[in-house]
C-alpha cells in the first residue's frame, strides 16, 4: 500500500537525517530511506571514525612526551586491537544517538534501497520511491510532496588497481583494518591522504605520500601546505610531488610496489584517497528531468534540481564535501519546502579543517583566490609559538595567517595551522559571517591564557598593532 508523505529523503547521512529532524520540526510527515545504517559516510566511515583513530594516535604520541612534563610513563605502546574497539564504540554510541533522534522527531525511518520512479498511478509527477526493503519484504512505495535526494558519495578508485582490502585499500576498508602495516603508500596528498599520513605516521609506520600536484591539501593555502609538508616530513614520511602514475603497472603480488621516477617503491599496504564519486547510480534519475553537472546533481540556491519538488543536498551535489554543509543544506532545503526565508549559505564563510596533526582549519579565500579575483590582498602571521598557552601545551608550532583587502580592510581569509585549530577556526568564521572588521575583533578582549588569543592577535597585527610578536 503507497504511503504519503510531506517529504521523503533519499539517504540517512549526515545531509539526510539532519533534514529529517528539521522537516519533523516544522510539523511535516517525514520518512527517511536508508540502505546502511543511519549516520552515513560521516559517522560509520569518515569523521567519527577517523578523528577517534587519530585521538589514539595522539595520546600515544602525547604519551612518549610524558617525560617532557615531568611525567614518568614506561613502556608505552599502541594496543591496536582496543584503538579500533575504542574507535567501534564512539560510532556505537553517537549512532544510537542518531536513531533515538529519529524516534523522538517520529520520523519513519525506510531500511532498504529507494530509487525514483516516474509519473505513475501514485502520482502523475516523478517523485514517488520505491523501496527494495532489506528484510526483502514486499517494496514500499512512498508518496511524498517533495523528495531530497541525499545519497551522498563514496571513495573514487583507479582503472586497472583492484582495492582488495588485504593490500589495496580505500578509507573505507582501511578504517577497519586488524593490525597495523609497517608500511604505506598513500595515492593523493588531500585532506583524507593527510589526516591518515599523520595518524599512520604517529603510530609508527612507515609512510609515503604520492601526489599528482605540486603540494599537499591544494585546496588550502600555500603558506599552510608547506608548513604541513615541513611537519610530515619532520616525522619521517616521504613524499613526492607530481608522479603520473600508471595504476594498471602497480604489483601488488607480494609486497605493494611501484615506480616513482627511476625509484621503486614498496610498502605493505597501499591506500587510495584520490577523490570521492557522487553516489547517483540506481535511483531512478532517469526517470526525471534532473540534470547532472560533472557526475554530480545540479541544484539552485534553494537545493532544489530540475525538478522543483525534487532537492539534493550534500555530497551528490559536490562543492564542498563536508558534513557540516551537508546539514546545512538539508535544513536550508527543509526551511524552502515549508515556506521559510531562512538565510542563504554562504560558503566562503564556512569553515573547513584537516585533523591531522598538527591541526589546519581555514575559512574563506587563500590568498593566491584573493589575488585572483581582484582584492588589493595584504597578508598577515601570527605564530603559536608567542601564544603563552601554547608554550604551557607545549604545542608551539604552526600559526594563524589572515588574509585582507587592502582596499576596504575587509577579512577575507583566516587559515590557521597549529594546535586546535579547527575549534580556533569558529571565531573567525563567525567574524566573517558577521561581517566583523579586524578592528573590532581585535578590540573584543580574548580570555588569557588560551590559544583563542591568536586570533586576537592576528586581527590587531593587520594594522601593525599585535602586542606579542
Ligand atoms: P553520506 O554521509 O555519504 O550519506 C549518504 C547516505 O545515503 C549513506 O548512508 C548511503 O548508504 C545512503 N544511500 C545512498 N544511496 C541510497 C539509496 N538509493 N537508498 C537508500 N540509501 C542510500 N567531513 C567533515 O565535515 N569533517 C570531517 O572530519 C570529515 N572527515 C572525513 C573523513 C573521511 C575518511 C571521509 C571519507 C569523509 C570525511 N568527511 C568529513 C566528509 C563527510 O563524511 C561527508 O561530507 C558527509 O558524510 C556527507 O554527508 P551526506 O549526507 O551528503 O552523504
Amino acid at each position: 500500500m503507497a504511503k504519503d508523505y510531506d517529504v521523503v529523503i533519499l539517504g540517512g547521512g549526515t545531509g539526510g537525517y539532519v533534514a529529517a529532524i528539521r522537516a519533523s520540526q516544522l510539523g511535516l510527515k517525514t520518512a527517511i530511506v536508508e540502505k546502511n545504517k543511519m549516520g552515513g559516510t560521516c559517522l560509520h566511515a569518515g569523521c567519527i571514525p577517523t578523528k577517534a583513530l587519530l585521538r589514539s594516535a595522539e595520546v600515544y604520541v602525547q604519551s612518549k612526551k610524558a617525560l617532557d612534563f615531568g611525567v614518568e610513563v614506561n613502556d608505552v605502546k599502541i594496543d591496536f586491537e582496543r584503538v579500533q574497539q575504542r574507535k567501534s564504540s564512539v560510532v556505537d554510541k553517537l549512532y544510537k544517538g542518531v536513531q533515538h533522534l529519529m524516534k523522538k522527531g517520529k520520523i519513519d525511518v525506510y531500511d532498504g534501497f529507494g530509487r525514483i520512479l516516474g509519473p505513475s498511478i501514485f502520482s502523475p509527477m516523478p517523485g514517488t520511491i520505491s523501496v527494495e526493503m532489506n528484510d526483502g519484504t514486499e517494496n514500499e512505495m512512498l508518496v511524498p510532496q517533495n523528495v531530497i535526494v541525499a545519497t551522498g558519495s563514496r571513495p573514487r578508485t583507479l582503472d586497472g588497481l583492484k582495492v582488495d582490502g588485504k593490500k589495496v585499500f580505500t578509507s573505507d576498508e582501511f578504517l577497519t583494518i586488524e593490525k597495523l602495516p609497517k608500511s604505506a603508500i598513500i595515492i593523493g596528498g588531500g585532506v583524507i591522504g593527510v589526516e591518515w599520513a599523520s595518524m599512520l605516521t604517529d603510530f609508527d609506520v612507515e609512510v609515503t605520500i604520492i601526489e599528482l600536484g605540486d603540494r599537499l591539501l591544494p585546496t588550502e593555502d600555500a603558506a599552510i601546505s608547506a608548513e604541513m609538508l615541513k611537519s610530515l616530513k619532520k616525522r619521517g614520511v616521504n613524499v613526492h610531488f607530481n608522479v603520473t602514475l600508471d595504476p594498471s603497472a602497480i604489483d601488488t603480488k607480494e609486497n605493494v610496489s611501484l615506480q616513482v621516477n627511476d625509484e621503486t617503491i614498496s610498502a605493505e599496504a597501499l591506500l587510495l584517497s584520490v577523490g570521492r564519486v557522487a553516489n547517483t547510480a540506481n535511483i531512478g534519475l532517469e526517470n526525471t528531468e534532473i540534470e547532472l553537472n560533472n557526475g554530480y546533481i545540479s541544484v539552485n540556491e534553494h537545493f532544489q534540481t530540475k525538478e522543483r519538488h525534487i532537492y539534493a543536498i550534500g555530497d551528490v551535489i559536490g562543492g564542498m564535501q563536508l558534513a557540516h554543509v551537508a546539514s546545512h543544506e538539508g535544513i536550508r532545503a527543509v526551511e524552502h519546502i515549508a515556506g521559510q526565508n531562512s538565510i542563504p549559505l554562504h560558503y566562503a564563510n564556512i569553515a573547513r579543517g584537516v585533523y591531522s596533526n598538527p591541526e589546519v582549519a581555514s575559512v574563506g579565500l587563500t590568498e593566491e583566490q584573493a589575488k585572483n579575483n581582484g582584492y588589493k590582498v595584504v597578508t598577515t602571521t601570527f605564530p603559536f609559538k608567542a601564544i603563552g598557552k601554547a608554550i604551557v601545551y607545549g604545542e608551539t608550532a604552526g600559526f594563524v595567517k589572515v588574509v585582507a583587502d587592502e582596499s576596504s580592510n575587509d577579512v577575507v581569509g583566516v587559515h590557521l595551522i597549529g594546535p586546535h585549530a579547527t575549534d580556533l577556526i569558529s571565531e573567525a568564521a563567525l567574524g566573517l559571517f558577521l561581517n566583523a572588521s579586524p578592528w573590532e575583533v581585535g578590540q573584543m578582549v580574548h580570555l588569557h591564557p588560551s590559544l583563542s588569543e591568536i586570533i586576537g592577535e592576528a586581527a590587531l597585527a593587520i594594522e601593525g598593532k599585535a602586542i606579542h610578536f
